[in-house]
């Protein structure tokens, strides 16, 4: 039994004459925190939006625990056990945070709102229960009936980790899950996803704040103009000339 849980096979995807990413193989492995780095541009919100259903690439596949994932809709992928923060959290600004959280439970659960999600939710307790636990989790019981719009930035990301936290998924995508945070509330996150390594969920982690990789990260694939340039432990990143000179233009990690 291979313990590889995803599997991206000489993936290119163009834009028009834009060759976004270029024969991408990727293998992530079961348990790890794994982050993918990259100058502005170099392809990782595609490359994570290939895996997850949102872009279709031009050739090459994405393998999840066996399961080919090219070409299926976003919500099966989602079911399937994949889990992913966006760049932009995708959250309902009009709703509280305990509303948002149950709905994504049933989400995964029942498909993407091909129902009425408001006409289970107030009859399961249950879910209403785990929905409390997990924002207890990362901090933000005490703002559960809270109108989501209210929340800092930082907080409405913490809230979407918590949304894909309560679908138990086996497979974590995050994009840049602390851009725009303080300082603060970049290493309160850290230390959420520190927390969730422990449980030995699998995570993807794209990121550019070196802070935050080489405080989680146990492998790193450097992605630049579309290509994969390197790959190795932080240690071996952080002493590559060639990252440094593409990555970083140079600076000093
Ligand atoms: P990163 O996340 O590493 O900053 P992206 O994956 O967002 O990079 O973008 C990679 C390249 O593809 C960029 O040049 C970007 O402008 C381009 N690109 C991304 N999405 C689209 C799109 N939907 N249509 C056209 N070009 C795109
Ligand atoms: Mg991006």
């Amino acid at each position: 039994m291979s313990d590889i849980v995803l599997d991206v096979s000489d993936v290119n995807k163009t834009f028009g004459g834009l060759q976004a990413l270029s024969h991408i193989n990727l293998k992530i492995e079961k348990g790890r925190t794994h982050a993918v780095i990259g100058p502005n541009g170099a392809g990782k919100s595609t490359l994570l939006n290939v895996c997850v259903g949102r872009l279709t690439p031009d050739t090459g596949s994405v393998m999840f625990k066996g399961t080919n994932l090219t070409g299926r809709p976003p919500h099966e992928i989602n079911q399937l056990g994949v889990a992913r923060v966006f760049q932009t959290p995708e959250i309902f600004l009009d709703l509280t945070l305990i509303q948002n959280v149950e709905i994504a439970a049933l989400a995964s659960r029942d498909g993407s709102f091909s129902f009425n999600p408001f006409k289970s939710m107030f009859a399961e307790k249950e879910l209403t229960d785990e929905a409390e636990h997990t924002l207890e989790d990362i901090g933000l019981y005490h703002l559960k009936d809270e109108h989501t719009g209210n929340l800092s930035r930082g907080d409405k990301r913490r809230l979407e980790l918590a949304m894909c936290l309560i679908q138990h998924p086996s497979l974590l995508l995050l994009d840049e899950p602390t851009a725009g945070m303080s300082r603060h509330d970049t290493n309160r996150t850290i230390d959420l996803l520190k927390r969730i390594k422990e449980r030995g969920m699998t995570k993807v982690i794209i990121e550019h704040d070196m802070h935050v990789v080489f405080s989680l990260a146990d492998w790193i694939s450097v992605l630049a103009q579309g290509a994969i340039i390197a790959e190795g432990t932080p240690e071996e990143i952080r002493g590559n000339p060639k990252v440094q000179e593409a990555y970083l233009g140079g600076a000093h990690v």
